[in-house]
């Protein structure tokens, strides 16, 4: 008599288990499983033996002790067709197991609870589960092993046309390696965490950082043609990340696209009222708040329209359909729209009229109102990554400081508050001109901030008359601040810090200049 199917399943989510483990039932197999797994199973009426009828050994201690037993790690590390181990299986009763389904203690869950217990941490740390996914990937020349719900529905439906091939076998033995080395490093950097006595680094900044993340795409090539590029996510990305967005229409995105979207949400999350940015190469070249959305999109893009042709937006509500009949004007050429949705209407307009029509890729961005999740920054330099923390402490205006003779009228307040929020999100040295919530000139990227100063007053072609100016870090020198004033700009916002401040200050009274220091520096480099 040949031996029965067998198939141990032991799992902490019982998500969508019952279907699953009735679909092996019906394909003959025997079902032996751990406590609380076996309660669910035959609760729903489905067959099942439990795992200490098998070893003739309890569960003990609480369930710490389970499936560590040699007539289960036998029963799936034996290989049936060698003549030692079938001899070790028959001496000890050893039936092999076909399938092994485990998943393991949420302790990544449990942990990022708040005021969760070292204790109450240690308890979520599964040592059978992990122990048995490993022989059985070990073992995946007999075995399949299932870590995943999201696994069930294809290995039932392969299992009904015949035992697991072995090349399915070796992808879930992969899948099941990944999970378990993502298992033992966030427990790794639980524990570095823990036992970091006086580093009180090491909560944030863990000893080993492995940057866990999965491929979500390959890309058609990075920066430039000759080089390679893919697109990898955090498998815990955020709800209001780049990576939780959606593509619902358009071409392919590229690398570079992917860099702007990014910057473009990043930015458009700044705001509140209605807002439009549209950016190129990283850097906003038009933003604007507005009553409406489609107000804000026009002066936004009137802000730098040359530099606007074929450029990625980002809007901070859903596009309705007077946004979109302003980015389908035929003198427009949109690269790429993120927002928190598309109106039909606006969908339809957007995807029927422009010439673009076919290219532009729509995406749609699930949550953006909601706080960014904390995460780390990660930058490669030759041989290793730089990370820091993100540059998004909440601004306090009632921290700000008028330094000068002059205090700001209220709308030079709501503009420099604008100016200031842009200017984060440029790169250095960044000079941000702007009026009447609209950005008129932008410098970025220059390697003097008196460049960028006349960059900004070049771009913003007369019209920063009665505007402000908004400068990532301290004005080292007056140059910049008269450059600014000969554009007409009345109102400057900066960290302060330099040593020639007194300096400034004075420039900005002898132009009859307002200014606010804010103390607190944005580089972007
Ligand atoms: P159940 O709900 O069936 O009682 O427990 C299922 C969970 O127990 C699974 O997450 C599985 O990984 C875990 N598990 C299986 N065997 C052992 C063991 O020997 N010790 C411990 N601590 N957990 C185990």
């Amino acid at each position: 008599m040949s031996a029965p199917r067998r198939a141990l399943v032991s799992v902490s989510d019982k998500t969508d288990l019952v279907p699953f483990i009735s679909g092996l039932v019906e394909l003959g197999f025997e079902i032996i499983s751990t406590g609380g797994t076996r309660r669910t199973l035959h609760d729903a009426g489905v067959p099942v033996m439990d795992i200490s009828e098998y070893t003739k050994f309890p569960e003990i201690m609480n369930g710490r002790v389970k499936t560590l037993h040699p007539k289960v790690h036998g029963a799936i590390l034996g290989r049936p067709d060698l003549a030692d181990d079938q001899a070790a299986m028959a001496e000890h009763e050893i039936i092999p197991f076909e399938l092994v389904v485990c998943n393991l203690y949420p302790f990544e869950e449990t942990v990022a609870r708040e005021g969760v217990t070292v204790a109450e941490a240690i308890e979520q740390i599964d040592i059978g589960g992990p122990s048995m996914i490993r022989s059985s990937a070990k073992n995946h020349a007999y075995v399949g092993v299932v870590t995943s719900a999201a696994q069930y529905d294809s290995v039932l439906s392969a299992l009904k046309a015949g035992p697991l091939s072995e090349e399915l076998r070796r992808k879930l033995a992969a899948a099941a390696f990944e999970m378990t080395a993502r298992y033992d490093r966030a427990i790794a950097n639980y524990m570095a965490g823990v036992t970091a006595e006086g580093d009180e680094d090491a909560a944030t900044f863990p000893q080993t950082l492995s940057l866990d993340y999965e491929r979500r795409a390959t890309l058609r090539y990075g920066e430039n043609p000759h080089q390679q590029a893919a697109f990898y996510v955090e498998p815990r990305a955020g709800e209001s990340t780049l990576a939780a967005t959606q593509q619902l229409h358009g071409k392919e995105l590229s690398y570079n696209n992917l860099l702007d979207l990014d910057a473009a949400l990043e930015l458009v999350r700044e705001f509140t009222a209605p807002a439009a940015v549209v950016l190129k190469h990283n850097n906003p070249c038009g933003a604007a708040i507005g009553d409406t959305l489609a107000a804000a999109f026009e002066a936004a893009y009137a802000g730098d329209p040359i530099s606007a042709f074929g450029s990625i937006i980002g809007f901070n509500r859903p596009v309705d359909l007077a946004t979109a009949e302003q980015m389908c004007d035929p003198g427009k050429f949109v690269e790429a729209i993120i927002a928190p949705g598309f109106d039909d209407d606006a969908f339809e307009a957007l995807t029927t009229r422009p010439k673009w029509k076919a290219n532009v890729r729509l995406m749609s961005c699930p949550a953006l109102a909601e706080q960014r999740p904390e995460s780390l920054a990660t930058r490669t330099v030759g041989g290793g990554v730089l990370v820091q923390t993100r540059d998004d402490r909440p601004e306090d205006p009632a921290q700000w400081q008028v330094v000068t003779e002059r205090q700001p009228t209220d709308e030079e307040r709501t503009t420099l508050d604008f100016a200031w929020k842009i200017c984060k999100h440029v790169k250095s040295n960044a000079i941000v001109f702007a009026k009447q919530g609209a950005v008129v000139g932008v410098g970025a990227g220059q390697m003097s901030r008196l460049d960028s100063a006349f960059i900004a007053a070049h771009k913003s072609e007369g019209r920063a008359e009665g505007g402000v100016v908004a400068s990532d870090a301290f004005f080292p020198f007056r140059d910049g601040v008269d450059e600014a004033a000969k554009a007409g700009i009345t109102a400057v916002i900066q960290p302060g810090g330099s040593r020639r401040d007194d300096e400034v200050i004075a420039a900005c009274n002898e132009h009859g200049m307002t200014m606010i220091f804010t103390g607190c520096r944005h580089f972007r480099h």
